[in-house]
């Protein structure tokens, strides 16, 4: 049992919603420890060595019988899974299920960057995804997962949902996990209980209308905007359904389920149809508490797409010639579809399908980062970066190594290590087949390059 007590308002609030039978199942639940799940990382292939079993809406979920040392398994820093509570996997279903297109999509609060992740491994190849966040230090950790995560089809973006307004009509799907009063963490974080009163709430329901103000209109004409919370409330919930379907034009959307699954769907009769909710309930569904809603524009309502810009300007970026890019693929082995852009002498690769997109966002917006940072090229010497290191591009003019996990270990501590028959150069440290970073064999001496800010400390 918490040693914090729930505030008697969330009691009656969540009897009302319940019932008091059902509420008695609620309090034993919450009372019981959370349960570990993580979602792989289906670019990093590896071997699963822990008791698991699968989440029920999402293939590439899994609950873990134990939550091991995230921290001492190298696959975790080789960006192979990211740890995320399963309810929040959900939205893998709900992508899939109602096959959305993909496109250009924003995910406008996302740090630390579970549901980026997530549509980020949905687009692959197929679309651009920007992750924003608001608070610079949590930007600065969305970009670190984003890296990890490697798929080069993700741009870092530090702006107040406010920044947004001059791409009305730009994406094809918006994604808000809104800040809130954070109910459905009452397990987890059971701080949490201590920071819930009823003014909170309140105060959480109009900061979710002002960034649901211009989220809203974010969205183009056929598009869908997907908003989340971690709470159960109605304020926060179904009150935004109605918030949302009073300002705009959006049409309803359902979501099939498995009623083993003990997700609860509610229904908000509005002027334009009935429209949808799913709770999340921690004693019906083995997930922390959860909302979820998904409304589609019409496909009249106005949508933006981005001029060609004849002459890319910017304030620090500079954009590669056609001809230096292609010189470029060839020589990196590449696949021949990279556009770039340097920063600081830096190289940066993005699918080049995708840069008109990209070169508005990049004038609209705060960049933390975009696509894959190669590195610098000095004297025809490449000196790769970290990113590039765990990027899903190849990296094949290069040697790399196997270690074993105290190795590995060692690398990510940046201890120095020796090892026998270490080819010279730039040598790829790899553990199970997944990348880790850099070493360079200077002959006499090894260089860890593991970024000094990454390194492990236990
Ligand atoms: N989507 C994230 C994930 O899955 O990892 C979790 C997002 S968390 C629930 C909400 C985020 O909204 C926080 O990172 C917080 O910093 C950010 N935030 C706080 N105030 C905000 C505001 N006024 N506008 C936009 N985002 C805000």
């Amino acid at each position: 049992m918490s040693a914090i007590q729930l505030p008697k308002d969330f009691e009656s609030q969540m009897q009302i919603l319940l019932g008091k039978k059902e509420y008695e199942l609620f309090l034993n639940a919450i009372d019981k420890p959370a349960r570990t799940s993580i979602r792989l990382n289906t670019s990093k292939p590896f071997k699963l060595n822990w008791s698991a079993s699968q989440i029920p809406w999402t293939v590439t979920g899994y609950f873990l019988e134990e939550r091991p040392s995230f921290t001492l398994d190298p696959i975790f820093h080789a960006g192979g899974y990211y740890v995320q509570e399963a309810s929040s996997m959900f939205i893998d279903h709900i992508l899939k299920s109602l096959e959305i297109p993909k496109g250009i999509y924003l995910d406008l609060a996302a740090a630390p960057g579970g549901k980026s992740t997530l549509l980020s491994t949905y687009l692959g190849n197929e679309g651009l995804l920007v992750a924003n966040e608001v608070i610079q230090s949590r930007a600065q950790i969305l970009k670190e997962n984003v890296i990890k995560w490697g798929l080069g089809n993700t741009l870092v973006t530090n702006n107040d949902p406010d920044h947004f307004y001059p791409l009305e009509g730009f994406f094809d799907l918006v994604l808000v996990d809104a800040p809130c009063s954070g109910e459905g963490m009452f397990r987890k974080d059971p701080q949490a209980r201590e920071e819930w009163s009823v003014d909170h709430v309140t105060l959480c329901a109009s900061r979710q209308k002002r960034i649901m103000d211009q989220a809203g209109a974010l969205v183009k004409g056929g598009g869908y905007l997907i908003y989340s919370t971690c709470t159960f409330n109605e304020q926060e919930n179904e009150d935004m359904i109605r918030f949302l379907t009073d300002e705009f034009a959006f049409e309803p959307v359902r979501i099939a389920l498995e009623e083993s699954w003990g997700i609860v769907e509610s229904s908000v009769q509005t002027e334009d149809g009935k429209f949808y909710g799913y709770r999340f309930f921690p004693h019906l569904v083995e997930g922390e508490g959860f909302f979820i809603t998904i409304l589609k524009r019409p496909d009249t309502a106005s949508s933006q797409e981005p001029g060609r810009i004849k002459d890319f300007k910017h304030a620090v970026l500079k954009s590669v010639s056609e001809k230096d890019a292609e010189a470029l693929e060839l020589e990196l082995g590449f696949d021949g579809s990279g556009k770039y852009y340097t920063l600081n002498d830096s190289y940066f690769r993005i699918q080049r399908e995708f840069y008109r997109y990209f070169e508005k966002l990049s004038q609209v917006l705060s960049l933390r980062y975009f696509g894959v940072e190669l590195g610098k090229k000095q004297k025809n010497e490449w000196i790769p970066s970290h990113e590039w290191a765990l990027s899903n591009l190849p990296k094949t003019q290069f040697s790399s190594l196997e270690l074993t996990q105290s190795q590995a270990l060692e690398f990510l501590r940046k201890n120095d290590f020796q090892i026998e028959d270490i080819p010279l150069g730039w040598v790829l440290i790899k553990y199970q087949g997944l990348p880790l970073g850099w070493i360079k064999n200077l002959g006499n001496r090894i260089n860890n390059y593991y970024p000094k800010e990454w390194r492990i400390r236990i």
